[in-house]
Parts: structure tokens; sequence; C-alpha cells
């Protein structure tokens, strides 16, 4: 063989052998990470390969805390006649947003920074309350109504693991965001949270792992936040989401959203804080 295709042959087989080889350490590797992946953490295999997850990061730290009985109280106390919403009202972040310490998710990073959408649509649910029988009423007439409007199903928990229940404690109305995994609360005081029927809605889109809809990431396109009426420190509940967190399955922005908070909300003086850019 003439040395020069003995060369050029050589070099083939050198830079086949070496894509050979890297292809296997390759593959070893990924399989090995993966392996590591799974073995870390036994919770986060479940969403593995899973486009379910619903990103809180912009939320950090300030979306966990403790369910607040004193706020809880002034709020009971709170007349009919404003025009907010009791979710507004609360001490949480966005007003009705709280998932309770010791509820995170313990992801490898140690940062809290998702929860997951519900398998197949279907949310458990356990009612742990001391209801009025009205009140009842109102969320099984919530439950229908996303029965018959939407893909979602909640029906009585039996033995699932991950379910809703729904309380009545005197903390406000909250919940939180998405599937955490195991027992998570929806609690609507009674009998605050049931001023209005679209609460109750309200906080269930919460826990299917809907954000509210002023805070979208295109809002200022609708919308303007009026930061010289709102409280000070409040304006952190104006912070904005990013369009690499969310996704709003092509469903344009709604000023009459169940999930939109009204003109006043977190105003210092009375004066709106949200205005609407387009006559609607
Ligand atoms: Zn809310």
């Amino acid at each position: 063989m003439p040395a020069k295709k003995l060369t050029v042959s050589r070099m083939f087989n050198s830079s086949v052998a070496m894509l050979f080889l890297n292809t296997i350490a390759l593959l070893i590797l990924s399989v090995t990470h993966l392996k590591a992946l799974a073995a870390e953490n036994e919770d986060a295999k479940k969403f593995v390969g899973q486009n379910v997850l619903i990103d809180l990061t912009r939320f950090g730290e300030r979306i966990y805390g403790e369910p607040d009985q004193v706020a809880g109280a002034k709020l009971a106390d709170l007349k009919g006649d404003t025009l907010q919403n009791p979710d507004e009202l609360g001490p949480y972040l966005e007003g009705d947003l709280l998932i309770p310490n010791g509820k995170q998710l313990p992801f490898r990073n140690g940062l809290i920074a998702y929860s997951a959408r519900w398998p197949g649509a279907v949310v458990p649910y356990e009612i742990d309350g001391r209801f009025k029988e009205k009140e009842l009423a109102v969320i099984n007439k919530a439950f229908k109504e996303y029965h018959t409007k939407t893909c979602i199903r909640f029906k009585p928990r039996s033995s699932e693991d991950d379910y809703i229940v729904i309380t009545s404690d005197n903390t406000g109305c909250w919940s939180s965001l998405g599937r955490l995994g195991g027992r998570q609360v929806v609690n609507l005081q009674s009998t605050l949270c049931f001023r209005n029927y679209g609460t109750t809605m309200h906080e269930l889109m919460h826990a299917l792992g809907f954000m509210h809809e002023q805070n979208r990431s295109e809002r200022d396109s609708y919308i303007r936040v009026l930061s010289q009426n709102v409280k000070n420190g409040a304006m952190v509940n104006f912070q904005k989401g990013s369009a690499l967190e969310q996704y709003a399955f092509g469903i344009p922005y709604d000023y009459a959203s169940v999930m939109h908070y009204s003109k006043t909300s977190f105003s210092k003086n009375g004066k709106p804080t949200i205005e609407a850019l387009h006559l609607f």
C-alpha cells in the first residue's frame, strides 16, 4: 500500500476509533448522571421526562411562610362594601399565594423552584373545614363549573398520595401554586372567602398552577401599574412573570379573568393601582 494511502487510512481509522470511544464515554457519563439524579432524589424521578413542571423561581423564598391567624381575624372584621376581593387582602405573596414551610419539594439544589401539574387533570380533594351548608354548596358549584367547562376533574380522594384539602381556618383565602406532592391546603376562611363566588374558583385555579393575570409577562401592553398609589413594600406583588416561566396556552390577556386583581389592589390611598390601557 502506498505510504500516503496508508497514512490517510490510519488517520481515518484513528478518527473513527476516537469518535467511537467519545460516544461510549458520553453514553456512560449520561447513564451515570441519570442514575445519580434518580438516586439522589426519589421525588424528582416523578417529574423526569414529563413536561409537568411549573416554574416558581420568580417568587423566590417569599412564597414560603406560615398561615397567619392574626391577619385572618382582622380580615374577618372587614366590611363587605370594599371593592377588593378578599383574596387580594391577605398578608401573603400577591395577597393569597402561600406554600407553608415544610412543604418544599426536595429538589437537588435545595431551592424550591418548581411545583407540578396534576396527572390526567384529576385533582383528588378532601373537605376538612367547618363550612356552612351554603358554603359547601359554593364549593360544589365551583367543582361543577370546572367539570362542565374544562377538562379538570375534582374527585373525592380515596387513597391518592397527592391531594388538596379545603379548610376553613381563620387565615384568609389562600392556596399554594400547582401540585406540591402530598397533602396541600386550599384555605377558604368562613365566611370571608364566600363573599364572592369567584374567590373559590380563584383559589382552586392557583392549586391547579395558574398565576395572577395582571402579572403575565406581556401585561405592560394591557395595563399600567400606578406605583405612586401602591402601599409601601407592596410593589413586589406586581412583579411580572417571565415568558420563559409561564405559558398562556394561546389565551390572550383577559381583563375579566377571575385571576385578575381589582383596580385598587394594594392601594395605600384608595386610588387605582391598575389602569387598563384599552377600553373593553
Ligand atoms: Zn390569587
